[in-house]
């Protein structure tokens, strides 16, 4: 019997490790692979005391980091993949049994959720080959090197018009592209944003194509209204239309959101069920970064300890 499961090698996971492991919580740490999303960002740059590092680089000094401390105190099982954790209630003790693909169990008093999230991509012909390409799910990450040029959102809910709104500080002109009649952003936001004359947001609309050499240079739209397509020259693509977070294997254990994220207690990082936690991106937390979901994991560890001890 572990002290805790700790599932997910991501920012989120491999920061409750290295905590549990100097605490010295007989943990397992089981992953499908280290660092996370950002694994496939060819520059972080706004990981805190490193300028530059590349994503595998930060998933190598994540399994570094972890190694270092784990010693006898943190198991690592990896590749490996969670598909079910369940709660078991014998003779009045509470314990978790969580199950990978292979069928191996394991079991402990406490788990923690560092699965994260992937992306919805974008359906349209082009946008796998200008990934990375001028073609991005982050603007956070990469709005900075699209400076001066004139970009396009696709997503019109809020993730959309906020991302509208941090482009609009150093792109020359954002165009925003919502398949829906109606922007699903809040009212107040749209109207906000609309005001701004180097923006416009254009709903009921298809993405086609995505086109280019090297580089994104256009998109083709077509209006849902009447089939009319219409390329617009663009120097890049922030897709915004969605999360999918790797919440499976825990559906019937914790309460979710209608989106499948995790309902977490900010103030704590716990879930619905005693004994079980959750960070970064598969929770229901507002905003989603590499540092927030460290930040996030380590009040949960702290959290934990005292339940666990
Ligand atoms: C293209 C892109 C670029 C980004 N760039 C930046 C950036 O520059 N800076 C920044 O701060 N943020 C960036 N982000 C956001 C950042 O990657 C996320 O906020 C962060 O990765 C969330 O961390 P996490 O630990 O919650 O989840 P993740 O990083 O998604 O890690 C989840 C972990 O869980 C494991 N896992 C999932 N399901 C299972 C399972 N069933 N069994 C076992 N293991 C499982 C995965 O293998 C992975 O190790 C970027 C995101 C994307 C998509």
């Amino acid at each position: 019997m572990y002290d805790l499961t700790i599932i997910g090698g991501g920012p989120a996971g491999t920061s409750v490790a290295v905590y549990a492991a100097r605490k010295r919580l007989k943990s397992v740490l089981i992953t499908q692979e280290w660092g996370g999303q950002s694994n496939v960002s060819e520059d972080v740059q706004n990981w805190i005391g490193i300028p530059h590092i590349s994503g595998t680089d930060l998933g190598k000094a994540f399994e570094a980091h972890v190694r270092e401390y784990s010693e006898d105190v943190v198991d690592i099982v990896s590749p490996a993949k969670v598909t079910k954790v369940e709660r078991i209630d014998q003779d009045g003790q509470q314990s978790f049994k969580v199950t990978t693909e292979k069928g191996e169990t394991y079991e402990s008093k406490a788990v923690f959720l560092g699965v994260g999230s992937a992306r919805r991509k974008l359906p349209a012909k082009g946008a796998d080959t200008f990934e990375h390409k001028g073609l991005t799910y982050c603007a956070t990450c990469d709005g900075p090197l699209f400076s001066g040029r004139d970009v396009v959102v696709i997503g019109g809910g809020n993730a959309g018009f906020e991302t509208a709104a941090q482009l609009l500080a150093y792109a020359r002109s954002v165009t925003l592209l919502e398949f829906n009649e109606k922007f699903l952003a809040d009212e107040v936001t749209v109207e906000k944003l609309t005001k701004n004359e180097n923006f416009k947001a254009i709903p009921n609309v298809e993405i086609v194509e995505v086109t280019g050499e090297a580089f994104v240079s256009g998109i083709t739209y077509k209006s849902r209204e009447n089939g009319e397509e219409t390329k617009l020259p663009t120097g890049g693509v922030f897709v915004e239309i969605g999360m999918i977070p790797n919440t499976d294997m825990v559906k019937d254990l914790v309460e979710l959101t209608e989106r499948n994220q995790i309902k977490v207690d900010p103030y704590t990082q716990r879930t619905s069920i005693e004994g079980v936690w959750a960070a970064g991106d598969a929770t229901d937390g507002r905003y989603h970064q590499n540092n927030i979901a460290s930040g996030d994991a380590v009040k949960a560890i702290e959290d934990m300890y005292g339940f666990i001890r």
